[in-house]
């Protein structure tokens, strides 16, 4: 009977070497053609049964490929290959393992027999930390030709090289998913910004209470030579509209009744109009619409649908407006002229009864 075998203390940078391994991913992994393309070359080159390429885990050997032997991994205390790597400048050779009690005696067998011989080259990191084994065994004793140890020490440098493929493919990875995750980053700022950017903009030309455009919106409507001449190009329709004895509905109902009205108001307007038609707060409960590419006939309709929905809003109370409408004129600049004349219109409405619509009919060319 062999001797009881002393363990081995672990390599002192064990930390570091598993590190090393870890970099790789490869423990566990699939299985892959080229690493069994090593392993059959190795007992072809070395006439041999089994061979494995051998990785040193924890507490583990796990083969990445392996041919001739009935497991996929065995305990670290029982892997020749353990004693292998702790001289990785050199192949270890054990021709007849039962001359050497010193070494563990593995339960695994090749093809049903113990193992007898053994030879293994490291397989090392760049930086030199031993990473596992190349390996053939048989359960016979043997020696190998300087041939063979020549040729298994090629495959060695073979399998490095297909494990360093494997990190390099794997940071290449990592670094386009990282280039990918910080592009979407940027593209999420850019976006949140234009968010804000938007919603600023938003706040900066409309009116909160109502969503409609503010006083703002309109001098910049009145500022844009572009949109004033699209505007003329056809017959358009201002109107003005304020709310009827708007002070008494806040008086007798409270203010927050009386913003529920200015809001009735705006969704009476907003559903009465159509797309291209310009909604605008204008002052506390007075509005202004213009209606381009409309004839004064047309908008009187629109107006006193929008003076028929307001009086029967949802709201606890009668609601009414006066509205004054006057027709632009194509051709001719934006003037105060046309807003006067509607507001001149929406005077008469007052001054006639309220709730209802008044048409400017002031002749165009000698307004
Ligand atoms: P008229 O029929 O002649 O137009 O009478 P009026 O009471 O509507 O006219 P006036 O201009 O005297 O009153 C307008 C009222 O609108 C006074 C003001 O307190 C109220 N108002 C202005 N802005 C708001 C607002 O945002 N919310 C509320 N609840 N009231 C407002
Ligand atoms: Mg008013
Ligand atoms: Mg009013």
């Amino acid at each position: 009977m062999p001797a009881p075998r002393p363990l081995l203390p672990p390599p002192s940078d064990e930390a570091r070497r598993q590190a090393a391994l870890d970099a790789y991913a490869v423990v566990g992994s699939v299985a892959e053609q080229p690493y069994d393309d090593i392993v059959r070359l190795a007992v072809t080159l070395c006439d041999v049964p089994a061979a494995a390429i051998s990785l040193i885990d924890h507490d583990r050997q796990w083969f990445k490929a392996q041919i001739g032997l009935d497991v996929r991994e065995t305990a670290r205390s029982e892997a020749i290959c353990d004693r292998a790597i702790r001289q990785p400048d050199r192949m270890l050779v054990v021709e007849d393992l039962y001359d050497h009690p010193d070494l563990p005696r593995p339960t695994m067998r090749v093809e049903g027999d113990p193992l007898r011989f053994y030879a293994g080259v490291p397989l090392l990191s760049p930086d030199g930390q031993p990473l596992g084994v190349v390996c053939v065994l048989d359960n016979k004793p043997r020696t190998l030709t300087d041939a063979q140890r020549e040729g298994l020490e090629v495959l060695a440098r073979q399998t490095q090289h297909l494990l360093e493929l494997r990190r390099y493919a794997m940071e290449q990875r990592r670094l386009l998913s990282e280039r990918e995750a910080f592009a979407q980053r940027l593209e999420d700022a850019r976006a949140d910004l234009q968010r804000r950017h938007d919603l600023l903009e938003h706040r900066a030309t409309h009116d909160a209470l109502t969503g409609l455009l503010n006083r703002s919106a309109l001098a910049q409507l009145r500022d844009n030579a572009e949109a004033m001449r699209l505007l003329q190009q056809s017959p358009y329709t201002l109107m003005l509209l304020d709310v009827d004895h708007f002070k008494d509905v806040n008086d007798r109902h409270g203010h927050l009744l009386g913003d529920r009205a200015l809001r009735a108001v705006a969704d009476a307007v907003n559903a009465s109009i159509r797309e291209g038609d310009i909604a605008v707060r204008y002052g506390g409960e007075e509005f202004l619409i213009l209606l381009p590419d409309t004839h004064l006939a047309q908008a009187a309709q629109v107006a006193e649908r929008i003076r028929q929905r307001i009086a029967v809003a949802p709201l606890p109370f009668a609601l009414t407006v006066s509205m004054g409408i006057a027709a632009g004129e194509p051709t001719r600049d934006w003037s105060e002229q046309v807003f006067d004349r509607a507001d001149q219109a929406l005077y008469r409405a007052k001054a006639t009864g309220r709730n209802r619509v008044v048409v400017d009919d002031t002749p165009l060319h000698h307004a």
